[in-house]
């Protein structure tokens, strides 16, 4: 075996080596990631966003009673703000005052996107009157109905 011969077999050997070597390294990004905490809360926004439209739609469909309509909706939109809460904090944003607020804006679009699908209009009612009400209303105008107490408040009164 000549001394040429001999060097490209060793470098034929490192190459292999660093072949093998390399995806050892490389562990820590594995080829299918788990969702990151940011992924999960983003995919649980919608569904909690989607779970109170659907509630809403119930309601005025006559599926469900005022008082079951008004626990499950408080308790999601509840939900709702906590995962806008997290989002903030990931996103280093420390203004998530009003996350209660900016769920019910997130519900008030997905409201508006069905209506321009052709889709009936949605309208919110007083789940305690029956009157409509505008989405952002904290008061129904005919009674007197506090619409969405926010959660603060809501665990406030009930100490
Ligand atoms: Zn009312």
């Amino acid at each position: 075996m000549s001394p040429g011969t001999l060097l490209l077999g060793l470098a034929l050997l490192i190459i292999l080596a660093l072949v093998v070597a390399l995806p050892l390294f490389d562990r820590k990004t594995p080829a299918i990631e788990p969702p990151s905490r940011r992924e999960t809360l983003e995919q649980e926004r919608r569904a909690v966003i989607g779970a109170i439209r659907e509630l809403d739609f119930d309601y005025r469909t006559g599926k469900i009673g005022a008082e079951d309509y008004k626990r499950l909706r408080e308790a999601r939109v509840a939900r709702g703000a906590q995962i806008l809460r997290e989002l903030a904090e990931l996103a280093d944003e420390h203004d998530a005052t009003d996350v209660e607020a900016e769920i019910e804006a997130q519900v008030a679009r997905l409201h508006k996107v069905a209506a321009s699908d052709g889709r009936a209009p949605a309208k919110a009612v007083c789940p305690s009157c029956g009157h409509a009400v505008g989405a952002d209303d904290k008061f129904c105008p005919q009674c007197g109905q506090r619409l969405w107490p926010r959660q603060s408040e809501a665990v406030a009164s009930a100490e």
